[in-house]
């Protein structure tokens, strides 16, 4: 649970969390064993249209929320449970404390809930004087220890085996062993004594049936069932977003749920329960009791938001913050508050305040690796964007963004600065390709990679001796070229329009475009994202070519799914912005998949090359094969390295902001890399170039970085 107030203080806590060693080899298991048997469950199966499913059957619920509750409440008292609806946790958490009051009740056994998590009920009710145990085996952990949890499916996944066995030893007394089945012994021998003992169950629930009445409790602990049968008071806490119309919404969940949480194709249990579950101690004891407090918690309000009500189609499988490079690093604790994961930098916000979401937000390097697995298909990179950028509305913007965006919204200005920070930094690169030590404005903490010098010449200063007509061209292409390449590699520029005129396509610049304006938009700058998406529109007509192509990853995934939604509301802008995006295309797509080039251009190299995935080609444009068979086109040998689509740690403004993360994730991206012992590693981003350049040479590497462009027209025969 992280709970700095300044950005400081935040990437404090984030440092402490790099230092833990056992926390990172446990989360890099995890994530690799993820992915794969995520990739097994899932084989043989559609899991787009698994996805769709569930994300139409939970915006067909959250538009009729209303009437859901309404009928749910009806069935389900018909079938003898009081229904409470709480329109906040204190709400909840006082209508939870009063059933107990009534009820006579002293002692509680819980199973893991999420959204009792939200409303800090065990505090609330041991405030009341109650005693409350946490039955699944992880939360008991984590409730001994007096911490949150750190995932939302494993909530003790921070924790070596060790760690419980030390925390066992302590709270039975007597030394406990660290294997693992006798620690589930322990566990179910102390806790057996208060299930038994218990006057209260408190669940969460993953379904709300309205049609019948029904919740339904996914899990793979039996300690839910007793916690739900057991104890003559069953309450059940959900939150409204939990309810659909009937059983086959539900159904459609479970598909997915379990397979995308924990790569399991079903949990050892599915509970459904209608009406209050058997329970007669003795003839003459009381009747079974059994309420469901929905919480709304500002629910009711976010399902009405048009931009934010996708976040309700959650259903916390956690696959978020299980792919996520950032929370690989860190853990839950510095990567959420009480929800973790992508889904937790969102919702904080709106549940725990915008106090507690502040540092969180800007935690994200915008890598989409969370939308791509996400079970209910919310755009969740595009979100925390979102979130970031109300959130400087509401407190005002800092100063460090509100120049850039006076900076990158006035491109004359920009360029200006551009060729002065060039004759600026002749000091500080000594004639070389990179500074050699950084400018004051750096932290030591920047030092993980070499940061290279703006060229001599930008690109746009060498295009009118480098434009080249192409009679009878294949194709007209406009060419984009984003402002790291423009300024700092033009080079790759130069080989980019090398290889598109050998290949018969005619190539203009136009001179008028600037950044592409994701820096901006990281920044949580929409209005200046917006003013530069203008620009560009304005700068580049696509009625004009055929094709807009970018050597920039970010900038094509920028181009192409940013401009149509900044531009969206402004009528003719909106259109042209819709079929600009429309022809945007990265530089690899063009040649292998459009043009579909052969090798008759090139002579074989023989070189073996490795390759690194940019973010926004493999997740934004949704493209995986191109750059490794155009290699393959120009004669290069390949070796595969490891977690190939993983994040560079770069993500542009990310890496200034966070540059101990951004060098910890670079650093393991360097290993998989260097395993692989080739020579020559080709990407298609210049950002990742940078990264990955900048960290081979600070770590003395030998391999050379080059991007696809440069790989390729260097084996141009012409
Ligand atoms: S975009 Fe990447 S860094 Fe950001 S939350 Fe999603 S997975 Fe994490
Ligand atoms: S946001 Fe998506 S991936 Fe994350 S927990 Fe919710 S459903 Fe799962």
């Amino acid at each position: 649970m992280q709970e700095a107030k300044t950005l400081k203080g935040y990437r404090h806590e984030v440092g402490r969390a790099l230092a833990n060693d056992f926390l990172r080899e446990a989360m890099d298991k995890f994530a690799v064993a993820y992915r794969e048997s995520r990739a097994k469950v899932f084989a043989e199966m559609d899991i787009d249209a698994l996805v769709a499913d569930v994300a139409t059957a939970k915006d067909q619920a959250l538009h009729r929320l209303d009437h859901l509750y309404t009928q749910f409440k009806q069935n389900a008292e018909a079938m003898g449970v009081k229904v409470h609806l709480a329109d906040t946790a204190d709400a909840a958490n006082r209508i939870i404390a009063d059933i107990a009051r009534d009820n006579g009740v002293r002692t509680v056994i819980k199973s893991k809930s999420m959204t009792a998590e939200e409303t800090l009920l065990n505090h609330h009710l041991e405030h009341e004087g109650l005693t409350v145990t946490e039955t699944d085996l992880g939360e008991w952990i984590i409730q001994l220890r007096h911490e949150g949890p750190s995932h939302m499916v494993m909530p003790a996944i921070h924790l070596s085996r060790h760690q419980v066995a030390d925390l066992f030893t302590q709270v039975t007394g007597q030394h406990q062993d660290s294997e693992i089945q006798r620690l589930v012994k322990v566990a179910r021998r102390e806790l057996r004594q208060k299930f038994a003992q218990a006057d209260m169950g408190i669940s969460g629930a993953n379904f709300a049936i309205a049609d019948t009445g029904t919740i339904g409790l996914v899990t793979n602990e039996g300690n839910a069932r007793l916690v739900t049968t057991l104890p003559r008071v069953h309450v059940a806490l959900i939150g409204l977003d939990k309810l659909l119309p009937g059983m086959v919404d539900a159904l459609k969940i479970l598909r997915v749920l379990p397979r995308n949480a924990t790569g399991q194709a079903i949990t050892s249990y599915v509970t459904w329960i209608t009406g209050p579950a058997e329970y007669n101690p003795s003839e003459t004891g009381p009747a079974k009791q059994m309420h469901i407090v929905f919480l709304d918690n500002g629910r009711r309000a976010l399902a009405r938001d048009p931009i934010f009500s996708q976040v309700l189609r959650c259903v916390r499988c956690g696959a978020c913050a299980n792919v996520c490079p950032v929370y690989r690093m860190v853990g839950g604790h510095q990567y959420g508050h009480i929800y973790i994961g992508a889904i937790g930098l969102i919702v904080t916000y709106f549940f725990h305040g915008r106090e507690k979401a502040r540092n969180l937000v800007q935690n994200c390097i915008n890598c989409g690796a969370c939308k791509a697995v996400c079970a209910a298909g919310i755009d969740l990179p595009q979100l925390i964007k979102e979130v970031h950028a109300r959130i400087q509305d509401e407190e005002g913007h800092p100063l460090q963004s509100t120049m850039l965006a006076t900076v990158l919204k006035n491109r004359r200005l920009f360029h200006t600065l551009l060729r002065s920070a060039q004759l600026a930094q002749r000091p500080v690169t000594g004639g070389t390709a990179y500074l050699r030590h950084l400018p004051h404005i750096f932290s030591k903490q920047h030092n993980f990679r070499a940061l290279p010098a703006i060229a001599e010449r930008a690109f746009r200063d060498r295009w009118p001796s480098l434009r080249t007509r192409v009679a009878q061209p294949r194709c007209r292409v406009a060419l984009f070229s984003g402002c790291v390449q423009d300024f700092v590699y033009p080079e790759q520029l130069e080989a980019g329009l090398r290889l598109l005129v050998a290949h018969g396509v005619d190539v203009d610049f136009p001179m008028e475009q600037s950044c592409c304006g994701l820096p901006v938009a990281m920044m949580g700058e929409n209005k200046a994202a917006r003013d530069v998406a203008r620009q560009n529109v304005a700068a580049i007509d696509p009625d004009r070519f055929d094709y807009i192509v970018t050597l920039c990853a970010s900038c094509a995934s920028h181009l192409r799914h940013a401009y149509p939604r900044l531009l969206g509301d402004e009528p003719d802008v909106g259109r042209k912005a819709e079929a600009f995006a429309a022809k945007v295309q990265p530089l690899s797509v063009l040649l292998h998949h459009i043009l579909a080039i052969d090798n008759a251009a090139f002579s074989a190299s023989g070189e073996t090359a490795t390759y690194h995935a940019p973010c926004h080609l493999c997740r934004g444009m949704d493209e995986h094969t191109a750059p490794k068979a155009l290699m393959a086109t120009a004669g290069y040998g390949f070796t595969p390295a490891s977690e190939e689509e993983t994040c560079c740690g770069f993500g542009g403004t990310y890496s200034a902001k966070f540059p101990e993360i951004s060098a910890e994730i670079l650093t393991t991206k360097l290993s998989d890399i260097e395993a692989t012992g080739a020579r020559l590693l080709v990407t298609e981003c210049p950002g990742c170039a940078m990264q990955l350049r900048g960290g081979a040479k600070q770590r003395g590497m030998k391999i050379r970085v080059a991007h696809l462009a440069e790989a390729l027209a260097e084996r141009l025969k012409i």
